[in-house]
């Protein structure tokens, strides 16, 4: 298949992954921002291909994931309301909260739906005219769009029993505050391409500039993966530390201009929590101006979520890289996909979920 199977091709990993053998004198810490490529790098098993010197460590990348426990309580909090329609993607019903989840809420009566975009639950809305219905709104930039283009239909078509529980996050500052951790060991990210898709790749360039550290927007496959390893890996030799775009055939510097120009009318950079990382600087999105009556945690009055985590779930350190998913003590034991501990056992993005699922119980 065009555009898929040349990147996978068995041949040109083989060259790639001694290119980069050949390129690397010292040891270098990498790190794979979107749980795609992470689960790329583990399904394909590309890091053991690697020097042992060349180490890659999962990033904050999987939208679910870090979505803080504090805002699944409010989604359950909503989720439990009489007259409420609460709309999700799939992912997002099983992640525990504090106490429970969306699909126990569900088994209690609750009115949860999984839905496939925030436009089917536009249309629940316009079905249903005298039940609120909320879309949990969970995403990076890439999906953040869509989510404008609802509230947009809504305020158009006059669509008042409609609203969005916001935790849209942005890239670059989740990058910044990584870089800035007084342990951090990252010396160089492959991008998430498909963010680049929509947001392109100029909001890096001041990073590279500040930290001198190489940004390399990458791909999903196992060619474009270790093409931004490369990638990183010859700037690091070389001193250098810039934005390189490596999935040039989706990605452009400046990405998807309509798609921008939608997100800046419907959104506005808002400081955010992060799981496991705390409050980011500008790294969320909040509805702007007169949309924020579509704001669900205004419409039903819900206080600030609390940025703290409960229990025995490490994800927040998987997510920063700290601890490997199996060096976490849960792992495969009281925590599996069936029993999850934390989003990033229950994600299809998630890194504990990719370790488990391909059987990697050791480095
Ligand atoms: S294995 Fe389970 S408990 Fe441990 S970090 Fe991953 S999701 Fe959390």
């Amino acid at each position: 298949m065009k555009y898929v199977s040349e990147y996978r091709d068995a041949a040109t990993v083989q060259t790639l992954a001694q290119r980069i053998a050949a390129a690397v004198t010292r040891p270098w810490v990498l790190m794979e921002v979107c749980g795609g490529q992470t689960h790329a790098i583990v399904k394909h098993g590309l890091d053991r291909l690697l020097p042992a010197s060349l180490e890659l460590i999962h990033g904050p990348g999987c939208p679910v994931c870090v979505t803080p426990q504090g805002v699944i309580d409010q989604a359950l909090e909503i989720a439990a309301e009489k007259d409420v329609i609460f709309c999700s993607f799939g992912d997002m019903l099983r992640v525990p909260g504090s106490r429970t989840d969306l699909l126990a809420v569900k088994a209690q009566g609750g009115d949860v739906r999984m839905v496939y975009s925030p436009l089917d639950a536009l249309e629940l809305a316009r079905i249903h005219p005298h039940q609120q219905v909320v879309f949990f709104s969970v995403g990076f930039e890439t999906t953040a769009p869509t989510t404008a283009m609802a509230v947009r239909q809504a305020e158009a078509e006059g669509i008042d029993n409609f609203s969005l529980l916001v935790s849209h996050v942005r890239v670059p500052p989740a990058l910044e505050a990584l870089l800035a951790a007084p342990d951090n060991r990252v010396q160089g990210f492959l991008a998430a391409g498909h963010v680049c898709a929509v947001m392109g790749y100029w909001e890096y360039e001041p990073i590279t500039a500040a930290h001198n550290v190489p940004i390399v927007v990458t791909g999903f496959e196992p060619v474009d993966v270790l093409r931004g390893v490369l990638g990183c890996v010859e700037q690091l030799e070389q001193g250098r530390g810039e934005v390189e775009n490596c999935y040039g055939r989706a990605v452009k510097r400046d990405g998807n201009a309509v798609a921008q120009q939608l997100l800046g009318q419907i959104f506005e950079p808002v400081d955010m929590a992060w799981r496991g990382m705390g409050v980011i600087p500008a790294g969320g999105m909040a509805l702007r101006g007169d949309y924020r009556r579509f704001d669900a945690a205004e419409r039903f009055r819900l206080g600030a979520a609390p940025a703290d985590e409960a229990g025995q779930c490490r994800s927040g350190d998987v997510l920063t890289g700290r601890i490997k998913p199996h060096q976490c003590p849960a792992f495969g034991k009281d925590c599996t996909p069936e029993h999850p501990l934390g989003a990033t056992m229950v994600s299809s993005e998630g890194a504990c979920a990719a370790y488990f699922r391909y059987r990697r119980d050791a480095a």
